[in-house]
Order: C-alpha cells, then structure tokens, then sequence
C-alpha cells in the first residue's frame, strides 16, 4: 500500500564538504545536527508521474481536475533549512495549483527530492538530474493515466531568492544584474520614471550568449520564465526587514541607539505582544536582535507605533509607510486584486518610501524625507515592477497560491520529527532503514490515508440523526 509510489535512495556524487553556514540556524538540536550530518551523500526520490498518477484520482472526485479538459497546474517548490551550521537539508516539493483550497498545507506539497547537504547549484544538478529529465517529458508529452486519459502538464516554480536563483543559474541578488525578469541594473534600481517588465525569457536564457547574470545554464529550462513566481511570504519578510533596519540605522545614525532606546522598542512589542529582545555579542560587541516569524511581521506591521522612537511629524510618515505596506501586502495575495490598480498603489508606496526632504538643510523650515534610491531592495523592485505582472498572469489562482510557507513546515517539521536517534513512536519492532527513507515511506502513508478518507466520505452512504 504504502509502496504505491515507489521510494528509490540515490548516491550523490561528488559530495562537496560541509562548510560552515553563514545564516542563523532554522534547527540547533543537537541531537538531530548530529543525526542529519550522517546522511550526507544520499538522497530521496519519488517521480513526479508516480506522484500525480496517485493524486488524480481524488483531485477528479473533488472536482478539481477534469478529465474531459484534462491539464493540471504542477508548481514545482524548493527549500532549504539550516540544520545546525553546517548542513542543510534540501527538499525539492510539487503541488497542484488547481486544487486552491488546499495548496497552503503543508501535507499537500508532495516531496520529490530531498537530501541533507549543500544547497547549490552543483549539488542541485546532482540530484535533480532524473527528476529534470522526468519534468521534461512530462511537458513535452504530458501523463497517461490508467484509464487512458492524457494530461498536459502545465508547470509552475516558486521559491525564495536564493533558491530560485540556483535553479536559474542565475548570480546573487547583490550583482549589478540583479533581477531574474528583467535587465535592471543596481544603478536603476532607484529610477522611479522607469517602469521594468519582464523581458527575459527562456530562450534567451538557454542559448549560447545568454543575458548577463546568467552565468550557468537553467535547471529546469522547461518552466517558461513567467511562470517562475516569486514568494509573497519572502517579499514581505525581506522588505520588511530592510524597513526594520532602516528604523535602526536612523536611531544610530542620531547616537540614539541606547538601553533606554533598546528598552522603548521592546515595551512598545510587548504592548502589541510580539516576543522580541535585544542582545549583544560577546566578541564584537554588536546588537543583535530577534527574527521575527512571518505572523509576528505581520502584527508590527499594523500595530507597532513609531511614535514612541520620533516626533509625531516623522513618526506619522513611517507609521504610514509600514501600513500601507501592509495593505499592498494583504491585496498582493488576494484573487480579486486589479493589477493595474495594484500597480499605482505598490508606486505610490514607492514614493512613499522615497519622499524628498524639503526646504533648506540647517534651517528652520527643513523636513527631513524618508529613504534614498540606494535604499531600495531586489524584492521592492519585485514588488513594484513585477508583481502586478504576476497578478495579471496568474492571479486566477490569488498570488497566495504560490506561497511556500507550507514547504518550509513541512521540511522544518519532518527534519525535527525524523532525524533523532530515538523516534517518538519508531523502534518498536520496526528495524529503522534510513530517516531519509522514512520520511517518505511515512509520506506515502499519510498521502494513501488522505485520499482514503475523502473517498469514504463520498462513496459511502451518509446517514443523518434528526
Ligand atoms: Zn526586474
């Protein structure tokens, strides 16, 4: 039962050597660090077609797919966690867009790969090798199911940045040729007069002279380039961590950066219960700060009151600019959102954040503006050249169906359930194989129990007490 999709265990070649991660950790038990180290080399795979063949059946009985206009949406999703520092754990995920109401649990992203190791581009290439060639045929000559039924096979990507950009072969959001879509340099990124589209595609990404940043070939070149969707979940969390740095760097930039000023920030959180604390390091002295989670960003976006840092006058304008960042934010994920209206209201958060200072500096008339061009993101270009094009081409499935929160639980949640040493309910009498297997093998079980239950529900005969 549980082997209805096949599980194999692949050897990686060529594994590159661990080195020291340099991001915060997503998992610091010990126990499982220790664990996942121990199966580095080796990584798990299930095809694509095993995985939809498995699927079809019940997305046909809910009435999502059809099978008398039969295409399905597969967006393909990777993520990488931190496991201590040293290692991450990979997992490459598909999904099916169509069936909207589910697309945002965990439980629905079925994994194709996964592996504990180095997430880049070499390593990726690796691995990925059967399942690209697997996502290619399918495209090209879509899925026969058992009753003879050929589904085209529409597909999807979306990632983080730094993800997607290894899948792209694509260099880091910090080079001069910073944007995936378009031909934006750092210099424009501040050009306000300039509306960018997107202008690449995958042709001219694939050939031999390529446009700059591209520096090795695409991973998977048969997802047109419009097709691969930024994260609204990062574009949030990005952008707001430049505006939250962008409050600390003012308060030091005015010798304001004090306990007194630390304790204000942190009795303001709390009013509006949000967990946060300063600390400092040891060895270099510097102040660190909590990282908050998606929800809580969401509460300092709305709540938090600069008015406890700035006189009222500033403190209005960046209130302001946090909420309407909030709006754009709500509104970018909604299925009914307008494009073109998104887009005057994502440029009229542009101006926002980059309102002049006015009169004379050092006199008595000076208003001091907000923030400079050079302050401006990769994600806000995204945000606002980009994203209302996303809206326009895809927003039918609402902009929130390609979020990849629910990837990023469910490789959190499985690494922290599957690499200890102990299992909470493994070891009795079951000879444990690999955690890597495991995972999968307990995938496939849940995916069969799922699919159960939604059958039973429709197929037996409901009785009802009056
Ligand atoms: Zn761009």
């Amino acid at each position: 039962m549980s082997q209805k999709i096949p599980i194999s265990i692949l050897n990686i070649k060529h594994t590159p050597l661990a080195s020291t991660i340099n991001e915060a950790p997503d998992i610091e038990d010990q126990e499982i660090v220790e664990e996942v180290l121990q199966y580095i080399g080796k990584a798990g795979y299930r095809h694509i077609s095993d995985i939809l063949l498995f699927v079809i059946p019940d997305l046909v009985n809910r009435n999502i797919l059809n099978p008398n206009d039969p295409i399905i949406h597969v967006r393909i999703s990777g993520d990488g966690r931190n496991v201590g520092r040293k290692v991450k754990h990979v997992m490459v995920t598909c999904t099916i867009l169509d069936d909207i109401l589910n697309i945002h649990k965990a439980d629905f992203h079925y994994t194709t790969i996964l592996y504990p190791g180095v997430e880049n581009y070499e390593t990726l290439q690796n691995v990925m090798e059967p399942m690209i060639s697997e996502l290619h045929n399918l495209v090209i000559n879509g899925l026969i199911d058992p009753n003879g039924t050929k589904w085209k096979i529409e597909p999807y990507f979306s990632s983080d940045w730094k993800f997607m950009a290894i899948i792209l072969g694509f260099n880091a959001a910090n080079a001069n040729y910073f944007c995936p879509w378009c031909m934006c340099t750092k210099k424009d990124i501040g050009n306000r007069d300039k509306i960018h589209k997107i202008e690449k595609n995958m042709n001219q990404i694939q050939s031999s002279k390529p446009p700059p940043g591209h520096l090795k070939a695409p991973l998977l070149p048969m997802i047109p380039l419009d097709h691969y969707v930024p994260d609204e979940l990062h574009v949030m969390l990005r952008i707001w961590d430049r505006m939250w740095a962008l409050v600390i760097q003012e308060l030091k930039s005015e010798n304001r950066f004090d306990d007194n000023i630390r304790r204000i920030i942190s009795v303001e959180m709390q009013r509006i219960s949000v967990r946060f604390h300063f600390w400092q390091d040891h060895d270099t002295q510097s102040w660190s700060y909590t990282s908050l989670m998606g929800g809580d960003k969401e509460i300092v976006l709305q709540n938090f009151n600069f008015e406890v840092l700035f006189n009222i006058e500033r403190a209005n304008l960046i209130n302001q600019l946090w909420r309407d960042f909030y709006v754009l934010y709500k509104s970018m994920k909604e299925p009914e959102t307008d494009s073109a209206l998104f887009a005057i209201q994502a440029k009229k958060w542009l101006d926002l954040f980059l309102t002049p200072y006015q009169g004379e500096p050092n006199t008595i008339s000076f208003k001091k503006g907000l923030y400079r061009p050079k302050d401006i993101t990769p994600y806000m270009h995204v945000l606002i050249n980009h994203i209302p094009e996303f809206i326009k081409l895809h927003g039918h499935f609402g902009l929130a169906a390609f979020s990849c929160a629910g990837v990023e639980k469910k490789n959190h949640d499985q690494v922290s359930a599957f690499f200890r040493k102990t299992m909470k309910n493994g070891g009795k009498g079951i000879e444990r194989k690999s955690a890597i297997f495991e995972i999968l093998y307990y995938e496939n079980q849940f995916m069969y129990f799922t699919q159960q239950s939604t059958f039973d529900s429709v197929l037996k005969p409901q009785y009802f007490q009056i």
